[in-house]
């Protein structure tokens, strides 16, 4: 070990080999419940070649390795369950190329997405996917992640800007998934296998993104309903009228109650408020804008909304946007909790949010739920507080889980939207895909992984043979 050590330094330096306890509990958790996987080795790579180098030892000595980000994970896949090193991409933060004409730009894999979407909106150029960790997660986390955000609704996810990758193989292979050009019809798609793979494929090391152009104007208002189950019920019915919002995000009051505080905003909660919708709309023409808030506000109205709020400043559109962005992490300071991430079909929505009360009731939880409504999709936080170690963990509450994720799949919707699988969700894959699916996706895995040590222990259930 001592001998692999000194290697991993002399590729990577002696500063970027994280030997020390202390130093590598950093990389041990994500924003995953509470869990805590201690890596026995951390290296921080600064270039593809160096990624390379390390990758070819590891495959050598048969160590397994997990990718890592920002950390800002949901799902565990970040974590090293199954021991070895956890290789940072951290060092490879640099935004390589804007490229206006050709509105494309090249970027590392540990850009923070909210530099890279500030860098390119400076040249008047636009991306849209922002995830609500947008100020800290990188992209290359996003890539494997296929992450998603509030403004998916109108504009898609990661997935639907990426043009091409670099990618490192398991084996050290440095390779180029496709081309830079819009379109491709040109073999299997193997930058699109690479998104959502949750590094278990290979190690992403240069994104090639698409742009558009930035709509310059947007218009952001808030409401308010008594009844949580007509909020839901109201998202379907502004695409009905024709509107394509920019977001459409749903918060129980218990959600925004919670992050409002933690982050010490003032704000007027009305008392009989259950749940508010937080909608935007984006583009070219200010009329435009007026007259889908006036169709959206109609709306509102016929669905019985309480309150409506348009946020007429910028710095009210930033309050509003905090409030709503921070609801993760601020629901973690008041206590752990299991993210599920549900989606369903957009006009399910309320059958989801009902059923997912009905099964809390059940099975013994309480949740407090918000997420982007217009995608159908919805965070259940699922709150420990005060359960024991052995029901938090134990098969009451999975079973309860399960349920949500039937509840889903009845609903035509999948497990999860935007978080991906990782550690935590992978014994209900099941629920998902039959046996023949995952079998496939097990032998993917194996062409490019043949020895099974990139990121080991994610994605596809350990009782699958
Ligand atoms: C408060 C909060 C809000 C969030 N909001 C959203 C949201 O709105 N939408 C959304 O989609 N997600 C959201 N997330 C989840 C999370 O931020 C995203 O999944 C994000 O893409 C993870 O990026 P990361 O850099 O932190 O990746 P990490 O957590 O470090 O890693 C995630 C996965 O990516 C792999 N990986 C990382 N880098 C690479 C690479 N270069 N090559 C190959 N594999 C790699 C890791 O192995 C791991 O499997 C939120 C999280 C938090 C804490």
């Amino acid at each position: 070990m001592k001998d692999i050590i000194e290697q991993f330094i002399q590729i990577c330096g002696s500063a970027h080999v994280i030997i020390r306890e202390e130093d590598r509990l950093k990389y041990a958790s994500d924003y995953t419940e509470n869990l805590v996987f201690m890596p026995e080795l951390v290296v921080i790579p600064g270039n593809v070649d160096e990624i390379s180098a390390v990758m070819k030892l590891c495959h050598q000595y048969d160590i397994t390795v997990t990718p890592r980000g920002a950390g800002t994970g949901l799902s565990g896949g970040s974590l090293p369950v199954k021991g070895g090193i956890v290789l940072s991409t951290e060092r490879l933060n640099k935004i390589l190329d804007i490229d206006q004409e050709n509105f494309q730009a090249t970027v590392e894999p540990g850009v923070i997405n909210e530099v890279f979407r500030n860098a390119v909106e400076a040249e008047g150029l636009f991306y849209p996917p922002d995830p609500a960790s947008k100020g800290s997660c990188f992209l290359g986390g996003n890539i494997a992640h296929n992450s998603g955000g509030p403004k998916a609704v109108k504009y898609g996810v990661t997935r639907d800007y990426v043009l091409n990758l670099e990618v490192v193989l398991p084996d050290g292979t440095i390779l180029w998934t496709g081309s830079d050009t819009l379109k491709n019809s040109t073999g299997y798609a193997l930058t699109h296998l690479f998104i959502g793979s949750e590094g278990t494929l290979g190690i992403v090391t240069k994104i090639v993104f698409r742009l558009i152009a930035k709509p310059p104007h947007d218009l952001l208002l808030l409401a308010s309903f008594s009844d949580a189950l007509a909020a839901c019920r109201t998202v379907s019915a502004v695409f009905l009228k024709g509107v394509v919002p920019s977001a459409v995000e749903l918060m129980e009051k218990s959600a925004m109650q919670l992050s409002a505080h933690y982050l010490n905003e003032s704000f007027d909660f009305s008392e009989s408020a259950q749940a508010y919708l937080l909608i935007e709309v984006d583009g070219f023409d200010p009329d435009k804008l007026m007259d889908d808030c006036a169709k959206i506000s109609d709306v509102l109205d016929a669905f019985g909304a309480e309150e409506v709020l348009f946020a007429d400043t910028a710095a009210q559109k930033e309050k509003l946007w905090k409030i709503r962005r921070a609801i993760g992490e601020k629901v973690k300071a008041h206590s752990i909790y299991k993210e599920e991430d549900t989606v369903v079909k957009r006009a399910f929505l309320p059958e989801l949010l009902s059923g997912v009360k009905e099964i809390g009731s059940k099975y013994g939880f309480e949740s407090i739920c918000y997420g982007h409504a217009g995608d159908g999709n919805l965070h259940v936080n699922i709150i420990k507080k005060d359960m024991p170690e052995e029901l938090w963990n134990g098969p009451h509450l999975k079973e309860g889980i399960r349920e949500i994720f039937r509840l889903c799949r009845k609903l035509g919707g999948t497990i999860s939207g935007e978080h991906g699988i990782g550690y935590v969700q992978k014994e209900y894959m099941d629920e998902a895909f039959s046996v023949v699916h995952l079998h496939l996706m097990q032998s993917i895995k194996k062409v490019f992984d043949p020895k099974g040590i990139l990121n080991p222990g994610k994605m596809i259930p350990d009782d699958l043979g």
